[in-house]
């Protein structure tokens, strides 16, 4: 066996915690709050103004988060939801959550982003909102989709856990739909641990949110139907216990300070990457949007399967076997055992099943150095010419 690439393995992603990160959690874990505290609201400003939308309300995770934004669209019991098959779990799930009842539109073979024509076809008088999610960071069609949501009256619910700092038509993604998810685990843009987030411009959605992270309780007197005293609060709903602690704000607060130093780093890594490996005959490099600019989540490869001599799981070990963590974003969310008891059925979204064959997202974070970025080009040519035909 030849000497691999790289020494060291090469995570696909990871979080970038400097001093400034540390000392903002110590200050919070010797301070009085340790949850239900100032540091959540001020968290929430911050990314609002970031975005540009009007409110934020933070939860424990990006998953809790989509839930809480099903609940405010009212998505309930035989409720119809689109979304993509090529997203993570959680992008469906939340559907599950409520009751509803998850549809998928099969995606656009350039972008590999939701077709606007596919969710056109999925449409009946069931269907209740539209869940498009930024593949990649990669802005999806919002124009598109924004039109047959008001067509038919739909809610529109984001899905940016990969959209951080992404710009469609000019303006912050966050700052145009109903409402919008951000996740900060720790692959993401910024991380608070783990965390999530709803941005909104609509005062009813914030306040059921808000409600909804607490058990469906209220204190605001204005809203309360009896009040027995100075104690009192009603639970009006039921809701959950989803709330983020003040360690995990002052994180992301501390974090989003460098969000931007983090997109220029990553936006370096992917000229770069596309420098070096857009002479590969042997795969396509991500495309390029022309209605805005992606926030470079992943960096995901398609290999043209018909010149090589070894499907995607060989090439996904041999690169493994250079010590490069490559990963695979994602496998059709309707193909996984849960969802395949359901009912769905291999064949619903063709475009997706093959593009899922032909994936691999090669490491793209911050906290990588330059050298890391040559050493997976070469790793990629390396393993590539062993497999061209
Ligand atoms: C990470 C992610 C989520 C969920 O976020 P968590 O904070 O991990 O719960 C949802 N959708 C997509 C597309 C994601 O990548």
């Amino acid at each position: 066996m030849d000497r691999p690439i790289r020494e060291t393995f090469l995570p696909y992603g990871r979080q970038w915690i400097d001093e400034e990160d540390i000392n903002s959690v110590i200050r919070v874990l010797r301070g009085d709050y340790l949850t239900t505290g100032p540091f959540i609201s001020t968290f929430e400003q911050e990314l609002a103004n970031y975005v540009g939308a009007k409110y934020a309300v933070a939860f424990s995770n990006g998953t809790a988060a989509l839930h809480g934004a099903c609940f405010a669209a009212g998505i309930g019991e035989g409720d119809e939801v689109i979304t993509t098959p090529l997203t993570f779990a959680a992008s469906s799930n939340c559907i599950l959550y409520q009751g509803g009842l998850p549809v998928f539109a099969d995606i656009d073979e350039r972008t590999l982003n939701i077709d606007p024509k596919e969710i056109e076809k999925k449409i009946t008088e069931k269907t209740k909102a539209i869940i498009p999610v930024h593949f990649t960071g990669n802005p999806a069609p919002l124009d598109e989709i924004y039109k047959i949501a008001n067509k038919h009256d739909l809610v529109v619910i984001e899905d940016a856990a990969h959209a951080l700092g992404a710009t469609y038509k000019q303006k912050k993604i966050g700052s145009k739909s109903d409402m919008t998810m951000f996740s900060f685990h720790p692959v993401k843009h910024i991380t608070s641990g783990e965390g999530g987030i709803i941005t909104t411009d609509d005062k009813e959605y914030y306040e059921k949110l808000l409600q909804f992270r607490s058990h469906g309780i209220t204190r605001d007197p204005d809203k309360m139907v009896e009040d027995h005293g100075p104690w009192y609060y009603e639970m009006q709903f039921l809701g959950y216990n989803y709330r983020m602690t003040d360690i995990q704000a002052a994180l992301g607060s501390s974090q989003l300070k460098k969000v931007d130093e983090f997109l220029n780093l990553r936006k370096k890594y992917v000229s770069m990457y596309n420098d070096g490996l857009k002479e590969i005959k042997d795969i396509t490099i991500p495309h390029i949007n022309k209605e805005g600019s992606s926030s470079w989540h992943l960096y995901v490869i398609r290999l043209h399967l018909e010149n090589l001599t070894g499907n995607r799981k060989e090439i996904y070990n041999a690169l493994h076997q250079e010590n490069i963590g490559v990963n695979v974003h994602y496998i059709p969310v309707y193909l996984l055992p849960y969802y395949q008891d359901l009912g769905y059925k291999k064949g619903l979204c063709p475009h997706a099943e093959k593009l899922y064959e032909e994936i691999i997202t090669l490491p793209l974070f911050p906290a990588m150095t330059e050298k890391d970025v040559v050493d997976v080009i070469k790793a990629v040519k390396k393993v590539l010419d062993c497999y061209s035909k």
